[in-house]
């Protein structure tokens, strides 16, 4: 179906930030019939988004007097902050009265405080990140945890049906963004166990795609596993996937939310340390599976 602008009672979306994650999210939703626009830094991203069908944003005052639906996936807690409560941000500007959805990981408090300023305009905001990568952003299965009012969250029920399999209401807003929190601290955690073992493997003599198969039928097995080796490690890549600073970034925010809950991650400062280390020895920018080099890097 060829869909205009001007056609005015259609629902137009809008997606910010068109990157490893919403590049795919929103090809899924062109592809699922919606209008979507598309903003991204980079312009590059821009040009492939039309190529996939969606429409290229003009700039954001086009986005806010436009759009119904505002999404953003953004890198960094300061990136969200900027592009929707900053001085040039899309809630100062003249805006529909849009439901807003971000899929970022970043603090439960910005959202808190985004929430607030989203409702002091008529809007609607729901924190809404997501999980299991670039593989479930292709193909539309990511789990979605959505922290916001019930009925913003019914609201954006068919979005997330576009995007994802698993999809959950928990509770109020930045609630989504605590579990995804507790999400990321585990899979640093499996993500240094994943390094470490394949590490002694390769150290000890044994090799590594026997430790994968017979470790898959046991209780070792876990989806990092299969992820970092099977798709990275065992091929030799490390493209970002999910770019191990994202990680560091989760586990930052992972650890604000434990001190802020007077809990103490024991395990978790030390995980947090090796990927700091890996970050600073140029690692950064590699896939969170690279840290299995790191940890063969500081052992030669
Ligand atoms: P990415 O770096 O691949 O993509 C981010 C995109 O945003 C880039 O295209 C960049 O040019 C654009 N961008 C940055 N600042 C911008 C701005 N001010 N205006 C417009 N565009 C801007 O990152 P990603 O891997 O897609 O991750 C995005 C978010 O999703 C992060 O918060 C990450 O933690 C989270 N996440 C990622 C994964 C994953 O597997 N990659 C999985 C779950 C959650």
């Amino acid at each position: 179906m060829d869909v205009k602008e001007e056609d005015s009672n259609m629902q137009k979306l809008a997606f910010i930030g068109l990157g490893n994650m919403g590049m795919p999210m929103a090809r899924n939703l062109v592809q699922a019939g919606y209008y979507v626009y598309g903003l991204n830094r980079s312009k590059a991203k821009e040009d492939n988004f039309e190529e996939l069908g969606g429409q290229r944003a003009e700039s954001l005052a086009h986005i806010a007097e436009n759009a119904d639906v505002i999404m953003t996936c953004l890198p960094q807690p300061e990136d969200v902050e900027q592009m929707l409560i900053g001085d040039n941000g899309l809630l100062q500007m003249n805006i529909k009265t849009p439901l807003i959805i971000d899929f970022s990981t970043v603090s439960p408090s910005l959202h808190v405080r985004i929430a607030k300023e989203a409702s002091a305009r008529g809007a609607r905001y729901l924190d809404a990140p997501v999980s299991g990568g670039t593989a479930g952003a292709e193909s539309g299965t990511l789990a979605i945890m959505c922290g916001g009012e019930e009925v913003a969250f019914e609201e954006a029920k068919p979005i997330f049906d576009v995007l994802g399999k698993n999809i959950t209401h928990t509770g109020p807003v930045g609630n989504g963004t605590k579990v995804k929190l507790i999400n990321q601290y585990m899979v640093g955690m499996h993500t240094v166990a994943v390094g470490e073992a394949l590490h002694l493997a390769d150290q000890s003599g044994i090799d590594k795609s026997l430790l994968y198969s017979v470790l898959s039928n046991g209780f070792a097995q876990s989806k990092i596993f299969d992820r970092h080796y099977g798709d990275f490690i065992s091929e030799n890549k490390d493209e970002p996937g999910f770019a191990l600073d994202l990680l560091l970034k989760d586990l930052g925010l992972a650890d604000d939310m434990a001190d802020e809950s007077n809990v103490s991650l024991k395990a978790g400062d030390f995980v947090r340390s090796l990927f700091q280390q890996a970050d600073e020895n140029g690692y950064g920018k590699k896939d969170m599976s690279a840290l299995y080099q790191y940890v063969k890097h500081i052992e030669n």
